[in-house]
């Protein structure tokens, strides 16, 4: 079973990421976390190259490439393997997150849909929770994150709220067509809530 989250920055991925995976092991399921860009030691690198703004003299193109190289990596590595094992993969961010950054960043939405195919061959999530955040509140989140030591904000979380608002409504988009795949949850709720909603609907898609 293959579940990925997605959704802006400071919407909550990781943290629910983590309660669901402590449920799911509470209920005596095998489950492995993983993310991207990442998730595999080959990924991580192009990760550091991505997120410290090093790829930008490659224009967006050349950078999509980087997400699908890492990708490629990560589903052979990481993903794959462990599906095979019959675990459950968590995944922070997959291709709905290249479909939305690199698609807003102004990459044809065709060349994405080639590199997203040589990069996952049939390799698709059962199901995508995304986390539905106003990107100011995300980025208030963010903020506050980097201000309590936290990591530093990486080159994307800088773009203008704008920008941020953009990619919210890039990711619905996607959520409304693909009704099946898609669980939307509202971040903007407590934590405890989102869990809520996040655990109800696994129950309901895979039973128990
Ligand atoms: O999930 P996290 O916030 O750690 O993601 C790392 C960064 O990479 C984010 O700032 C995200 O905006 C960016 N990203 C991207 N394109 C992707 C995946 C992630 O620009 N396909």
């Amino acid at each position: 079973r293959f579940i990925t989250f997605e959704g802006g920055e400071g919407a909550g991925k990781s943290t629910q990421i983590k309660r669901l995976s402590r449920h799911l092991e509470d209920n005596g399921k095998p489950v492995i976390v993983t993310r991207e860009p990442g998730g595999s030691p080959g990924a991580e690198k192009i990760r550091e190259i991505l997120l410290s703004g090093q790829a930008r003299q490659l224009g967006p193109r050349g950078e999509a490439m980087l997400f699908a190289a890492a990708r490629a990596d990560h589903v052979d590595t990481t993903i794959e393997p462990a599906l095979k094992r019959g675990q459950w993969v968590l995944c922070d961010r997959f291709s709905d997150s290249t479909r939305v950054y690199q698609g807003e960043a102004g990459v044809d939405p065709a060349y994405l849909d080639l590199l997203e195919t040589a990069a996952v061959g049939g390799i698709r999530p059962d199901i995508t929770v995304l986390i539905d955040v106003p990107a100011k509140i995300g980025l208030q989140r963010v903020s506050n994150r980097s201000a309590a030591g936290a990591d530093a904000p990486d080159r994307f979380e800088t773009d203008t709220l704008e920008t941020h608002e953009r990619r919210r409504a890039l990711f619905l988009d996607l959520a409304e067509k693909e009704p099946d795949r898609f669980v939307v949850v509202d971040g903007a709720q407590g934590q405890d809530d989102v869990a809520n909603a996040i655990w109800l609907a696994v129950l309901a898609i895979f039973g128990d």
